[in-house]
């Protein structure tokens, strides 16, 4: 396969051409141990930079840098309308750079540019939402019926120092989710981006001083998750943790936070069930059963991982999933042409590989995909868009989340019995419904026990919309007003007018 990549932005060469270090109350450090470690390029195994290795000492650090700016600095007193000018300088420069933030993440994370470019655009779109809510956030008066001359009404507060912990499989777009709506409201923040793509974050950190926020406001500490993640979460002197990740870490998280009852938030994995009713639109289902699970290589939280195709259109469906996802191209995130860029690691591709051979051996037929045979793709970490159909939702591949290009395909009779099986697994993230009957859509979504439900489309998100899961996909909501409520704490004021 001949493929032409793109050339890297000059910024972005610049960028990378010298050892990063990380943003720690307004200044560019070293861990205090000295430590660094390097980042790769999942398309080829090259190094790409280092950063630091910060652990409990510069998680100690930024934390002290961000517990002093929210009790003693201007940022949680400053006029909302200072936090939201701030705040749109900030989406501002991401538009302005936004090449440069693509081209970053599709060399750390691999996904294609026309995807990270989506990213960077979001991620300005997001911190706009949010900074539009530093102004419009207010308390109740409330009308109390104990007795004398009461008056009683809340305020909305910001609830002090976040730590913020995000993945590897959209690092920009996440750690904006990390930083929009906190800072919205007044908070400060200390960011631990993952190990495997620390290099748009520590540009973002770039960006907020660019922008002229004060510093500690925003600090952001590259390390381990088991280091630097887990001094973050068991911080005294946080406040609230926000997360997304596994479901396994997930758990960790809540506990190590009742060390002072952290408020904690938590957007955890999926087993999305994409339902495909014989009557819906043939192409739309079809292009949307294939979109949904292979979208960033299936590394994607609400995946459409289990697909239910109604008995009537199963062989049928089946087949030309197979023909549709082989016209899937898979390669280098540079060549515009690539569709599924590699996995994030060795491991991730060994973790994917593995789930297939599981797959098989429980039963399941491979239709299409497996692993990469095509030589110039030797060095990456790729897998082929995969097919797996007579699989059934008790089997491994049904229940575990792969992560990876890999749909395990079901069939089902009737509504009923679909609803029955979408809702057996321990996740309740996203879920997906082709049909042209609208009272369907509608039943089939009220009965769908997860955050997100898209009919006829998929994985649509906004910045005005809540994102989250049910079950053992998460706690809270991201975005829309649900986003404000996670930041704020209520605070009820009596006065007595007497
Ligand atoms: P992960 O292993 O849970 O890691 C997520 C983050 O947590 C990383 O920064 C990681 O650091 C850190 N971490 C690991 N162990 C920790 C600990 N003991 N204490 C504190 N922090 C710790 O997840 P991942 O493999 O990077 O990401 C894939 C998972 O994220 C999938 O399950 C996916 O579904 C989920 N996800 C969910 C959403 C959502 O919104 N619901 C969105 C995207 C992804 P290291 O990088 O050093 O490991
Ligand atoms: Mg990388």
């Amino acid at each position: 396969m001949s493929t032409t990549l793109i050339s890297l932005n000059s910024k972005a060469v610049k960028f990378t051409s010298t050892p990063k270090n990380m943003l720690i109350n307004g200044q560019w450090v070293e861990a205090a141990s000295g430590k660094r470690f390097e980042t790769m390029n999942p398309a080829n195994g090259e190094v790409i930079t280092s950063v630091p290795e910060g652990d409990k000492e510069d998680i100690n650090r930024a934390v002290a840098a961000a517990r002093i700016a929210f009790d003693e600095g201007p940022w949680p007193k400053m006029k909302p309308a200072e936090r939201a000018k701030l705040l749109f300088k900030f989406a501002d420069l991401i538009e302005e750079n936004a090449e440069e933030l693509s081209h970053l993440e599709t060399l750390d994370n691999g996904a294609p540019v026309n995807f990270t470019a989506g990213m960077a655009s979001s991620a300005a779109e997001n911190i706009r939402y949010h900074a539009g809510w530093a102004t419009k956030i207010t308390g109740e008066t409330i009308p109390v019926s104990v007795p004398g001359n009461i008056f009683n009404y809340t305020r909305r507060e910001p609830i002090g120092v976040c730590g913020q912990i995000i993945p590897w499989n959209a690092p920009l777009l996440m750690a904006v989710w990390k930083l929009a709506a906190p800072l919205s409201v007044g908070n400060t923040v200390v960011l631990k981006p993952a190990e495997n793509t620390p290099l748009t974050a520590l540009r973002l950190g770039e960006l907020i001083q660019e922008a002229g926020f004060p510093d500690g406001v925003v600090n952001i500490v590259t390390g381990f998750g088991q280091t630097a993640g887990a001094a973050l979460t068991a911080h005294p002197d946080v406040d609230k943790i926000a997360f997304t990740g596994s479901t396994a870490v997930g758990k960790q998280i809540m506990q190590a936070g009742a060390v002072n009852v952290k408020k904690v938030s938590l957007e955890l994995g999926g087993k999305s069930a994409h339902i495909i009713f014989a009557d819906a639109d043939y192409d739309v289902a079809l292009r949307n059963a294939a979109n949904a699970i292979f979208m960033n290589s299936g590394q994607v939280c609400v995946a459409g991982s289990r697909l239910f195709v109604e008995k009537k259109i199963y062989d049928r469906f089946m087949s030309d999933l197979s023909e549709y996802t082989k016209n899937y191209r898979v390669g280098d995130g540079f060549d515009r042409s690539t569709v599924l860029g590699p996995l994030i690691s060795e491991k991730q591709k060994n973790r994917v590989l593995n789930y297939l051979d599981i797959g098989q051996r429980e039963g399941a037929e491979l239709l299409v995909g497996g692993n990469t045979t095509a030589s110039d793709l030797a060095k990456g970490h790729y897998v082929k868009p995969t097919v797996l159909a007579n699989v059934t939702n008790d089997m491994r591949i049904a229940q575990e989340e792969i992560f990876g290009p890999v749909v395990s395909a079901m069939p089902f009779d009737d509504i009923d019995e679909v609803i029955k099986l979408a809702n057996k697994t321990d996740y309740g993230l996203g879920g997906g419904i082709c049909t042209t009957d609208v009272r369907k859509a509608h039943k089939v979504a009220h009965a769908m026990k997860t955050g997100n439900v898209w009919v006829n489309t998929y994985s649509l998100l906004d910045p005005a919309s809540p994102f989250g899961g049910y079950k053992q996909s998460g706690i809270g909501r991201e975005n829309g007003s649900a986003s404000i409520d996670m930041y704020t704490e209520i605070k009820n004021v009596w006065i007595n007018l007497d």
